[in-house]
């Protein structure tokens, strides 16, 4: 029965089937794991998900967060699944032993948090900071902030935030105003205001330990001279003991579309002038060490994408088996005809198959990212290691863009499939959709993500990373084409590979020619074409795997009819499984990738209307 989450077979099969994250037991770091462990961790995750983090859904988004006297409250049944998680270690499963983790597998790690984030997003964002937060610490810290902030972060004792954004400086973050006075002491007197900070004050620890980027006095203006540092809100003292309330102060929180259960607040830092913060690691390094905590976000927020849509998807499934509404379209001329449940109609069986493809898809993604991580750190060779950390780098924005632009459509599509009723609050349709489209906006909006893959990400190691990643594909169509039944879709995979090759080109060609402007303008549709191939490929690689255990199930069972594989599929689960995510990736194939081509095409055209229409013009 499902979950109403996450389809937990689809998890399996990519992590197993697909993935065969097995082989990573062959070496020293994972050689203490089997499959049955990570299956056994995945059903406790399935668990909490479901029986402690989904309750809180609804009510954490009713009840929302207050600011009252100083001090910001959190939705009330956060707490008691907030102490579980934490007792149960699942901040950092995927960390090592030495700073209380299990070590993992990241790919398993990545499939725990699409469920916790399917049952309650914004209430995973205060363990999911405190992870990053932590982290930060972990690789950049002293021995002694390690012990007096890392292992309570950790451990999920304290909490942790990420302090960027500022008034004047939200994508622009070089622009920043918050400064950091040098003391005698080493320490710094941290003074500005920091906005829209997630899990930025609130009632769920006794301490919040604030990665606050900040500009030395005398540095350069730019991202170059920016450092960063650790600001508790009680101070520390050197044997660990909490000291005195420092001078960070929440100014307000904002009332959002979303994820309201998260207290997004506004930071000020040393209004008193007595705002202690400590250096992390070296000065002048700010923004190449946050870069390790927005990467992590920036691929925790291409879960959210994921998660947030599973969770949509699930639920309109399940209202559409429910459903009974008009009699079917080839009864249209019968007065007496009965009505029928609404995933009877064509219109509302495409839109799932289209929510259902795209999913996969992107848990495919998901997962394959973080099993570059496992693979990059099981690799024997440097070449072998800078080629998994190639495709992480080059993927890490699409991930994050992809994933969400195409995990909100997935919410609109399932609040249309409950029609008048998605949009009212009865059902989950209308707050997951709200709790979704902040993913589009927040850890560097979706199309400065774009950017980042077009104007850095595609020229790395002059574009070996790109070009290790369509080998990858042009070996998956290869083998595929092969195959009779999957050779026209995988001829089509080959196609929109292609032209996305040439597009890539074309983008180098025009940069050297001085004609960057194109690229840059047509940046997101750049990452939504790449974002498809990526994503294509992965269905049919799927594909290929899910066509060889379903013609295994039809020879074990003596099915060689149409009829009698139809009623395979729909009397044995995993024959259901194997052909509908054949279903999947013919579908994607023949109604997305068929128009990568084209449209890679309409790019080359070189339309620059949105730079030549003057400003005035812009009037409709
Ligand atoms: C709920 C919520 C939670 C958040 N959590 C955090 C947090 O925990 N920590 C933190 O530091 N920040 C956080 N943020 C801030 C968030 O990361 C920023 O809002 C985001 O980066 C965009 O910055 P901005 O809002 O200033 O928009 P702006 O930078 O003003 O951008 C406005 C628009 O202009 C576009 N734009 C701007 N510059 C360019 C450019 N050079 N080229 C092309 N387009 C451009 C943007 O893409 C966007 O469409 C959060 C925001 C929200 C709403």
């Amino acid at each position: 029965m499902s979950n109403l989450l996450v389809n937990t077979r689809d998890q399996q099969f990519i992590l197993f089937e697909q993935l065969g994250i097995e082989k990573l037991f062959e070496s020293e770091e994972f050689k203490d794991f089997s499959k049955d462990d990570l299956l056994m961790i995945m059903n406790e995750a399935e668990k909490l998900a479901v029986n402690v983090i989904a309750p809180t859904f609804k009510e954490g988004d009713e009840e929302g967060c207050h600011l009252k006297d100083g001090i910001v409250s959190t939705p009330k049944c956060y707490r008691e699944p907030y102490k579980k998680f934490c007792e149960g270690g699942w901040i950092n499963p995927m960390d090592s032993t030495d700073v209380g983790g299990q070590g993992i597998p990241a790919a398993v790690g990545f499939s725990n948090m699409e469920l916790f984030g399917a049952a309650n997003y914004a209430f995973m964002m205060y363990p999911g900071l405190t992870h990053g937060a932590a982290n930060l610490i972990h690789t950049y810290g002293t021995d002694a902030q390690k012990e007096k902030y890392m292992t309570k972060l950790f451990a999920g004792e304290w909490a942790g935030t990420m302090c960027l954004t500022e008034p004047g400086a939200g994508s622009d973050v070089g622009s920043l105003r918050t400064t950091a006075k040098r003391l005698p002491d080493g320490k710094f007197l941290i003074t500005g205001t920091k906005c829209f900070i997630s899990a930025g004050d609130h009632d769920l620890t006794p301490n919040i330990i604030h990665p606050v980027l900040a500009r030395i006095e005398g540095d350069p203006a730019g991202t170059k001279g920016i450092s960063i540092f650790i600001v508790p809100k009680f101070t520390v003292n050197d044997d660990g003991s909490v000291g005195k309330r420092n001078d960070v102060n929440c100014g307000g929180i904002e009332h959002k579309m979303g994820i309201k259960g998260n207290a997004t607040a506004t930071l000020n830092f040393g209004e008193d002038g007595k705002c202690i913060g400590e250096l992390l690691g070296e000065e002048r390094a700010g923004i190449k060490i946050m870069f390790q905590m927005m990467n992590e976000a920036r691929l925790g927020t291409g879960l959210q994408g994921l998660c947030t849509a599973s969770a949509a998807y699930e639920h309109a499934l399940a209202y559409a088996k429910e459903r009974v509404q008009s009699a079917p379209v080839w009864e249209m001329k019968n007065p007496d005809a009965k009505a029928v449940t609404i995933i009877n109609h064509p219109d509302v069986r495409k839109k799932l198959l289209w929510m259902k493809s795209h999913i996969e898809g992107l848990r495919s993604l998901l997962y394959f990212s973080a099993f570059c991580m496992d693979m990059s750190r099981v690799s024997k060779t440097e070449v072998e290691k800078a080629k998994w950390e190639g495709y992480l780098d080059l993927m890490t924005p699409v991930v994050k863009a992809y994933t969400t632009d195409k995990g909100l459509l997935i919410c609109s599509l399932g609040m249309d499939v409950y029609g008048g009723y998605g949009y009212c609050q009865e059902y989950p349709a209308e707050q997951y959709m709200r709790d979704e489209k902040i993913a589009t906006i927040y850890e560097g909006t979706n199309g400065i993500q774009s950017l980042d893959l077009v104007g850095r990400k595609l020229g790395q190691k002059k574009g070996a990373n790109v070009m290790n990643l369509a080998a990858l594909i042009q070996g998956n169509y290869t083998k595929l084409k092969t195959n009779p039944d999957l050779a026209k879709v995988a001829s089509s995979l080959e196609e929109a590979c292609n032209a996305w090759i040439e597009l890539t080109m074309f983008f180098a060609q025009a940069g050297k020619s001085g004609d960057f402007l194109l690229p840059v303008l047509n940046a997101c549709k750049y990452l939504e074409l790449f974002g498809d191939v990526i994503i294509g490929h992965f269905l049919l690689d799927g594909a290929g795997v899910a066509f060889a255990k379903l013609e295994a199930i039809y020879d074990a069972q003596g099915a060689t009819t149409l009829g009698k594989k139809k009623g395979l599929q729909r009397s044995d689960s995993d024959a259901a499984f194997y052909s509908g995510r054949i279903a999947s990736a013919k579908y994607f194939a023949n109604e997305i990738l068929t128009t990568v081509k084209a449209r890679c095409e309409a790019i080359k055209a070189g339309d620059k209307s949105p730079l030549e229409i003057v400003d005035e013009a812009f009037t409709c």
